[in-house]
């Protein structure tokens, strides 16, 4: 027998969890397939935005470390400049533990929740998204699909919305994503407590990460090391640049002296975008996007657990009315992507702006030695921009 939902999210992570725990809480009946066994690990720095932790209530246990300093460190001196994060302080997360979280959070509202379950295709009938297939061949029919299964969304680009975004040959799409690199090393809580304090911490320069940068993010025992660049911009392995910045560069090995390696792995990210903003439309007859499938991620730092929660909350909403309307119409659903638009976009906006204006301008000169130069400081600006518009936003909004 076929089954049948009112809505079927793609992808356990925060967009999709979030997307389907409101879907349910709203009444719908709603099912969540997650290609993996949970909790699965991701590669993440994991700093998550302080308005998610309290929003959603995050446990002590999932929150490993508070972030109240931004360090940067530039070449070619590496010497420190603290900036100080204000309110919009971030906590450290395991992506394992804390997507696991959202993700019983969902299922205790409800979610019918089926791990393992990869999804290979869409059922499309007169342009109209109709439900899913998955790997084992089985068909699930569903009014309404929301697209949360990350960077590179297959449900995007089977359900067409590739070819909209311009992302339409698989070299174009890798021209507007970051590769990433990670670590885990572990050094023990007493250790990390006195080099670390409550700080974090970027690295930039060429050969770290070109035109991108690397990240310290100490947890409770172990800290996250990593470093992300424009795919298009690597001139060797990234697992060798991750080489070359733990040897050489003299602030990182003493942070990290007497560190065990205990993980490594790659991952993409849609940030980067040469066109900038978030991709659009997120919506079509029968689907909705969020989180990084639908490039929801900050052109700057690569944040996106925050933009993935705001987009998978709207998104819920939306599936809730669509279905207590029975309007499953691109025309009645393009309202998620004027709520998304309402609560992030303008945060989102303003960063692609930012980045135009200082990295994005400093890409264009041509003279390599001078952009490189430039790049260390239109990168600090950006970071220090943000953060100020950021706290303003954020006081303005509770006023
Ligand atoms: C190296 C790195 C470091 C980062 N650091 C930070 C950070 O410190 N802070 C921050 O805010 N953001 C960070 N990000 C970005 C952040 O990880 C993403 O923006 C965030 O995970 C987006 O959430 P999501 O739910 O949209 O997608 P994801 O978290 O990627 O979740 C997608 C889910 O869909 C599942 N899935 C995929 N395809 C299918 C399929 N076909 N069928 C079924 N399931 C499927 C996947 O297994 C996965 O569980 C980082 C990203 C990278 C790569």
């Amino acid at each position: 027998m076929v089954e049948n939902y009112d809505v079927v999210v793609v992808g356990a992570g925060p967009a999709g969890s979030v997307a389907a725990l409101k879907a349910a809480e709203g009444g719908a009946n709603t099912l969540l397939l997650e290609r993996y066994h949970l909790p699965r690990y991701k590669l993440c720095g994991g700093g998550v935005a302080n308005w998610v932790i309290r929003r959603f209530d995050i446990p002590k246990e999932v929150l490993q470390r508070r972030y109240e300093v931004l360090s940067f460190f530039t070449p070619p001196r590496y010497d420190r400049h603290d900036l100080d994060l204000g309110t919009t302080s971030y906590f450290g997360v395991y992506r394992d533990e804390f997507d696991y979280y959202l993700t019983t959070m969902a299922v205790k509202k409800g979610v019918k929740l089926r791990e393992r379950m990869k999804v290979t295709g869409v059922i499309k009938d007169k342009g109209q998204i109709q439900g899913v297939i998955t790997s084992k061949g089985e068909k699930i029919l569903s009014s309404l699909v929301i697209a949360c299964d990350g960077a590179s969304s297959r449900i995007a680009k089977l359900s067409g919305m590739w070819g909209d975004w311009g992302h339409c040959s698989e070299k174009k799409w890798y021209d507007q994503m970051s590769y990433c690199v990670g670590i885990e090393v572990q050094l023990g809580k007493e250790i990390i407590d006195k080099r670390f304090e409550n700080s974090y911490m970027i690295f930039t320069g060429k050969d770290i990460a070109p035109l991108g940068y690397a990240w310290l993010f100490p947890k409770r025992e172990n800290v996250s090391v990593g470093l992300g660049s424009m795919a298009k911009t690597l001139e060797r392995k990234p697992m060798e640049y991750m080489n070359h910045f733990l040897k050489h560069n003299k602030v990182v090995s003493s942070l990290l002296e007497g560190g065990k390696l205990i993980m490594s792995k790659g991952a993409w990210l849609p940030a980067w975008k040469p066109i900038g903003s978030v991709y659009k439309p997120s919506f079509g007859a029968g689907l909705l996007i969020a989180g990084d499938a639908s490039g929801m991620v900050s052109s700057i730092t690569g944040e996106g657990i925050y933009y993935a929660v705001r987009g998978g909350i709207e998104a819920g909403v939306t599936a809730v009315e669509a279905v207590n309307e029975g309007d499953f119409s691109a025309n009645f659903l393009s309202k998620y992507q004027d709520r998304w638009q309402a609560s992030i976009g303008t945060v989102l906006d303003f960063q692609d702006h930012i980045f135009k204006e200082t990295v994005g301008k400093i890409l264009n000169i041509e003279d390599e030695k001078e952009r490189e130069e430039q790049y260390e400081r239109g990168f600090i600006q950006a970071f220090r921009m943000l953060i100020d518009f950021i706290q303003e936003y954020a006081k303005k909004k509770q006023n």
